[in-house]
């Protein structure tokens, strides 16, 4: 099975598309991890990237598509549930074809106020190590700066500023929104209220994959 998390900076892809490879024992395949990693090693693509990453604009199609591509072969048809990927039509189609023509199974939609984004991910930290994030509100870690998974070193994205965020968000609205209507137009789109707390987002995200059709019906949420 192939899902595609999407929604904008700041609607909780990250922990549900986590949760949902669990849940399906799916791999977690997330592309703004796999370039952060990737500056913070100083890898080639790393230098490639590092000007463009922390700023709010994306990395070029060709780049992150090569990057998907080569982590979806290397998981041999084991499925996975993209967060972050496809953000533009050119990706979604480029997802396509890499998956035989089939395409996803499904896209879910994490739909957020901008007003809730700019709250939420301005109060983002996240684990240099394993990525995880917290809120300072309403998810803290149990010792302060430090991941609770992992021990790793909390700190705040270089991107997760208002400045950051305003971009961000003009970004996604350009060239991420097309992507939610080429989904929906195939029939493919979940559309889950995103502001009612994680453990409820995701229990509407699974009823919502038991259900499809019901959750059409209903419109959304
Ligand atoms: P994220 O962690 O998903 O918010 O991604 C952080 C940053 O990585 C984005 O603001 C982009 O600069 C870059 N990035 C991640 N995924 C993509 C993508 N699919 N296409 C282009 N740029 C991406």
């Amino acid at each position: 099975m192939y899902l595609v998390v999407l929604g904008p900076p700041g609607a909780g892809k990250g922990t549900q598309a986590a949760l949902l490879a669990k849940r399906w024992g799916l791999t977690h395949l997330s592309t703004g991890d796999l370039l952060r990693q990737a500056v913070e090693t100083g890898s080639p693509l790393g230098e490639k990237v590092k000007g463009l990453l922390g700023k709010g604009g994306l990395v070029p199609d060709d780049i992150v598509i090569a990057l998907t591509q080569e982590r979806l072969e290397s998981l041999q048809d084991r499925g996975a549930v993209l967060d972050g990927f496809p953000r533009t039509l050119e990706q979604a189609r480029a997802l396509d074809r890499a998956l035989a023509g089939k395409g996803v199974d499904r896209a879910i939609f994490i739909r957020v106020s901008p007003e809730e984004l700019v709250r939420r991910v301005s109060s983002r930290w996240t684990c240099r190590v394993c990525q995880t994030p917290y809120n300072v509100f309403t998810s803290q870690p149990r010792v302060p700066g430090k991941c609770d998974r992992c021990g790793g070193e909390l700190y705040q994205r270089a991107d997760d500023t208002v400045e950051g965020i305003r971009k961000r968000l003009e970004v996604y609205l350009a060239q991420t929104v097309p992507v939610i209507e080429y989904y929906r137009e195939r029939g493919k789109l979940l559309e889950v209220d995103g502001e009612v707390g994680v453990e409820e987002v995701s229990r509407r995200v699974e009823a919502a994959l038991a259900d499809p059709q019901a959750q059409r019906l209903r419109g959304g949420g």
